[in-house]
């Protein structure tokens, strides 16, 4: 195969104990997927989940014990994090059961949706796509993905975000509105999952601005610490 020009190099994730690379497909995000964050977003009550997509080249995969970094993006002055749980699809299908979804989940990572979220406002309001306001160059920061069988009980693991370390979000995985099971049955139904796929299965509350120089560290007992600086544009 020749091409008119080199492709871009595939996106890819570090594993945890190996030296091979998790490699991206597509990312998919859960939005409001905790109650208390649907809370201060606006919204009540559990609605059916919802999904955007960011492309796979806005992962920015961070090694384990390394700090990475994130440029503060363009068109912005509200820039928050979002800390989530990623699943990390091996096995691909379509219409997949909540009750067979573990087989096709690979691992599990400490993943960040971060979010221009005066730019995803506007898009509400005017009821235009959110991919202004989500799917931005280095959105999608994550950490070494970690093999399901060494992940222990992700599913009532506590989550966290700390910015220079302060708390800024801590929760717990089983408070999930829709849990593992049902987030790969509805995105299954929905489009063809394939080895490779992220899902961000959602944040909880505590959502907040960042600003050039902080630092945010993120954790879900279980899985690699993630780890990353804001920096200059
Ligand atoms: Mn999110």
């Amino acid at each position: 195969m020749s091409y008119v020009f080199n492709p871009a190099p595939a996106a890819s994730v570090p594993v945890v104990g190996r030296t091979e690379r998790f490699p991206v497909h597509r990312i998919y995000c859960v939005g409001r997927n905790y109650v208390e964050h649907a809370k201060e977003m606006g919204f009540t009550g559990r609605e059916p989940p919802f999904f955007f997509l960011k492309p796979a080249d806005t992962a920015v995969p961070v090694n384990a014990g390394e700090t990475g970094t994130v440029a503060y993006p363009t068109l912005t002055k509200d820039l928050q994090h979002e800390i989530e749980l990623v699943l990390a699809i091996g096995i691909g299908g379509r219409n997949i059961k909540a009750a067979d979804a573990h087989k096709h989940i690979w691992g599990y990572a400490v993943g960040l949706d971060m979010t221009r979220r005066d730019l995803q406002g506007e898009m509400k309001k005017q009821g235009r796509p959110w991919c202004i306001g989500k799917a931005f160059e280095q959105s999608a920061p994550i950490g070494p993905i970690t093999p399901a069988a060494q992940a222990g009980d992700v599913a009532n693991a506590e989550i966290y975000l700390q910015v220079n370390g302060k708390d800024k979000q801590r929760s717990n995985v089983a408070k999930l509105i829709w849990n593992i099971g049902e987030i790969i049955e509805h995105v299954s139904a929905a489009w063809d999952l394939a080895p490779g796929d992220l899902i961000y299965s959602g944040t909880p509350e505590g959502v907040a601005a960042v600003v050039e120089g902080d630092t945010l560290v993120g954790g879900i007992a279980g899985l690699e610490t993630l780890s990353v600086r804001i920096t200059g544009a």
